[in-house]
């Protein structure tokens, strides 16, 4: 393209270039770690979220935090975005990720500002993450013992929910995760077998686990019996329901007879369906909309305990752990669609009588999160999902490293070591690298109150003299101790921290290779980001 036609194409964007958009964009990115950095480790604080209809939430939450703020700048989106990522695969570590991130961005605008060119930042980035990770591998060590997984569960709830609830949930996911163990299945088997039922009224202490699926209803007709040992299952993903006169049909009503007719043969394709359902043997039906007065009692009758109204989330869970496939007409249920149940029972739950239902393909387990008010039942849900989503990893891949900051200060130790074998200007881009890392001790011995400068020295010259296990020497954030983590349990899983400082240090590459930002000027949000103050050019 001609510079003209150049012009012309951009007339319609603002447009920073270089330096301009780097230190835009770590502007950005700060200003969102900026948000969630209170919240970090187990003396961080809570966040109360407003939205625009007035709803509020409280939480402590990093990822929940900058999920809901409404952000509109691209580079904090793709912070956002890493963090998601974070939280889909890890459950875990998202505001660290985060903070990481800025961090990284913030030492390479240094290093920009040294003049150094962004590409020998990523070059100096991409070394010292290789190395970070492989130190990081070579460090931890599998958990020894139950107890031991259990405190990487509560390490991860610390500060999230009180204490007592932790260990009760920790307890719960733990059994939970134990239960699906050996079971093949991806990062969602944890989601897709067990179910998260939140009941109002009792303490969050009266949360449990329930063995099978659960669900607050009842069978339709109370005449059939409300448990079983087990037997034939089938779902219909739609109705049983009478045919229905729609208001537009035209039905010539030529003789008194014609009503009843219509009424007869809709009947009869009722019965039909229930004489198939009850010839293939099915004992339990399972409908995801209505069914009829007039089925109910054809449904009973022919001894089939029946249930409408199923969500979907509920009918996906129960085909999964009954080996049951879906149809949308029971006439076309054959033999190959129907599926096994193996016990079939009620049990009340705050004065409500809910159906408890356990399939023969695999275990299924309903969480009921119990809460006085919906804000509590929610915030006990994510510390029950985060919990769950560790344990369920934790138990697959036992290897921990410790918590409270003593990893990075490591890696920043060995960062610097590494960095002086490496000539050239890459080695300020590791040094830079380091220094990141050190934010995590740094935010949470901020968070404690304690003097983040004199944490950050104390850990790394107590590390230092331990040459052989001072790499578990981290800041015990709720005593103030600068201490052993295995011994106090603060243990975090490997892989939480692994994705994070590679889910940070991806991010940050991909911020450090913008070299142009193009505005469109319609945006009403760029003038807000775009203030230049304080650019050095
Ligand atoms: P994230 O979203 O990154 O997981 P958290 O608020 O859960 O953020 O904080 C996690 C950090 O808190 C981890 O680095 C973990 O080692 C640290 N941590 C947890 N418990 C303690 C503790 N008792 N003392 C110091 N650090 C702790
Ligand atoms: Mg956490």
């Amino acid at each position: 393209m001609v510079q003209a036609e150049h012009d012309v194409a951009l007339q319609d964007t603002d447009r920073l270039e270089g330096r301009a958009a780097l230190v835009n964009n770590v502007k950005a990115a700060v200003a969102l770690a900026g948000a969630v950095r209170s919240t970090l480790g187990p003396r961080g604080l809570d966040k109360m979220l407003v939205s625009d209809d007035g709803n509020c939430l409280v939480t402590n939450d990093g990822v929940t935090v900058i999920e809901a703020a409404k952000v509109e700048h691209p580079t904090a989106r793709l912070l956002i975005s890493a963090s998601s990522s974070q939280d889909k695969s890890a459950r875990d570590g998202t505001t660290s990720t985060v903070i990481l991130t800025a961090e990284l961005l913030q030492n390479s605008l240094e290093l920009v500002r040294m003049g150094i060119h962004p590409s020998v930042v990523i070059n100096g980035f991409l070394l010292a993450e290789r190395e970070a990770i492989s130190e990081l591998d070579r460090v931890s060590r599998k958990a020894d013992s139950t107890e031991e997984l259990k405190s990487v569960i509560s390490t991860t709830l610390a500060g999230k929910i009180g204490e007592s609830l932790a260990s009760h949930m920790t307890e719960i996911a733990f059994d939970a995760a134990d239960l699906l163990s050996d079971e093949e299945g991806g990062d969602d088997l944890e989601r897709l077998r067990i179910k998260r039922l939140q009941v109002s009224g009792g303490s969050t202490i009266d949360s449990r686990l329930v063995n099978g699926l659960m669900i607050a209803k009842t069978r339709v007709d109370i005449s059939t019996p409300s448990s079983s040992d087990g037997g034939i299952i089938a779902i219909l993903d739609g109705g049983l329901e009478n045919a229905k006169l729609e208001m537009d049909a035209e039905i010539e009503v030529s003789s008194p007879g014609v009503l009843k007719g219509f009424h007869d043969r809709s009947l009869e394709k009722l019965r039909e369906a229930v004489i198939h359902l009850s010839s293939l043997g099915v004992e339990l039906l399972i409908v995801r909309d209505g069914i009829s007065d007039d089925a109910i009692s054809m449904l009973s009758e022919a001894g089939i305990t029946s249930y409408r109204r199923f969500e979907r989330e509920d009918l996906e869970r129960l085909s999964k752990i009954t080996g049951t496939r879906m149809v949308r007409r029971p006439t076309r249920i054959s033999e190959d669609d129907l599926g096994r149940f193996t016990s079939r029972g009620e049990e009340t739950v705050a004065g409500i009588t809910h159906t408890v239902i356990e399939g023969s393909e695999g275990g299924a387990l309903t969480a009921v999160i119990r809460g006085t008010s919906p804000q509590i039942r929610e915030e006990a849900v994510r510390a029950f999902d985060d919990a769950m989503g560790v344990s369920f990893r934790v138990i697959r891949d036992s290897r921990i490293i410790p918590g409270g900051g003593a990893i990075q200060t490591h890696l920043a130790r060995h960062l610097r070591s590494f960095a002086l074998g490496n000539p050239g200007r890459e080695q300020l881009a590791i040094e830079g690298y380091a220094a990141a890392l050190e934010v995590i001790p740094r935010t949470l011995a901020e968070n404690a109150g304690l003097d983040p400068i004199d944490v950050v020295l104390d850990l790394s010259a107590a590390q230092t003299s331990d040459e052989e296990n001072g790499h578990w020497i981290g800041l015990d954030a709720m005593t103030g101790r600068k201490t052993r983590m295995d011994e106090m349990g603060i243990l975090d899983p490997l892989f939480v921290t692994r994705h994070s400082i590679s889910g940070s240090t991806e991010a940050a590459i991909s911020v450090l290779r913008i070299n142009d930002v193009l505005w469109a000027k319609q945006d009403p949000t760029t003038p807000e980001w775009n203030d230049e103050e304080g650019l050095e050019e």
